[in-house]
């Protein structure tokens, strides 16, 4: 595995490799979810691009960028044992220059759901992908469903700016209790772990009543909320059924939607969700 920490290196070794390359970012804290993705680029690709780098533009003022779990050696042996060809591990200033300005805005989309919780912070996702897109010129970038519009707007990305790169989702890897692997978990306690698996057994909770009929949107975001109310440690950040591409809340649910959520367990803020029916 050959490690790029600059822009002219990656670069250097991109031009060497030929056929179809695969392109898996990441913020690094490698976990099963991460190596899912890896595992579909290494068998779709000839080549595999991973990056590893914590992107300051997607966390607000407030968030726990300083905190993010960082463990650069760790990540290292399992990109080299997931098979990457050329693993990009830039500092800041390689992606953001001084006196660098430009951001990519996806519009609406951006500013519902995470985006109403998070504010620019898929201003800052856009950017990055869009510049490491750049950097790279991957034939295919790998993405998991876990951060369900994250993806939506990485696919409108390379959409709207033409860009010839495809985007392969990743289905959501979860531990034996339905919890969605992320890297954030590692700072829940056991106890709050076993109450993170509450957010699973709303999504599921919404996909039984949809499986038997249910059809109000307002009915099924009900649904998940209950089920997370009656877990003490959780604070509800929002709950959506919302239309899987336009992200626009659903008043009724006759075909595909996606269920949604976040919530906050002592201070850690999580993500899940689900599309119905099943995307695969
Ligand atoms: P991150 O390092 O959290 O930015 O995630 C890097 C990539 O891994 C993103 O495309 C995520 O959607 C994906 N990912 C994170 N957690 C999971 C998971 N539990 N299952 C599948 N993919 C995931």
């Amino acid at each position: 595995m050959r490690i790029a920490q600059t822009v002219r290196d990656v670069r250097a070794a991109r031009d060497r490799l030929t056929g179809r390359v695969g392109l898996v970012p990441t913020m690094g804290a490698l976990h099963a979810g991460h190596e899912a993705l890896l595992a579909r680029a290494r068998s779709g690709c000839d080549s595999v691009i991973a990056s590893l780098f914590v992107n300051p533009a997607q966390f607000g003022p407030l968030e726990d960028f300083a905190a993010y779990p960082r463990d650069r050696h760790r990540d290292r042996a399992i990109f080299e044992a997931c098979g990457v060809d050329v693993l990009f591990e830039p500092a800041v200033e390689e992606i953001y220059p001084p006196g660098e300005s430009t951001r990519v805005d996806p519009g609406p989309i951006a500013r519902v759901l995470e985006g109403a919780s998070r504010p620019g912070h898929f201003i800052g996702v856009a950017t990055v992908v869009a510049k490491l897109f750049a950097i790279t010129r991957p034939s295919v970038a790998y993405f998991g469903r876990k951060d369900a519009q994250q993806l939506v707007i990485v696919q409108r990305l390379a959409r709207d700016l033409r860009l010839g790169i495809e985007i392969e989702p990743v289905n959501t890897v979860r531990d034996a209790r339905g919890l969605a692997l992320s890297s954030r978990n590692v700072n829940l306690s056991p106890k709050h772990r076993t109450a993170a698996g509450a957010l699973y057994k709303a999504l599921l909770t919404a996909k039984s009543a949809w499986t038997n009929g249910q059809r109000s949107g307002q009915a099924l975001r009900k649904a998940m909320r209950d089920v997370l109310d009656h877990e003490e440690a959780i604070e509800t950040d929002y709950v959506s059924a919302a239309h899987p591409e336009t992200l626009e809340e659903l008043d009724d649910v006759p075909g595909p939607v996606l269920l949604s959520l976040a919530a906050r367990i002592a201070g850690t803020r999580l993500i899940d969700n689900i599309t119905l029916p099943d995307p695969d």
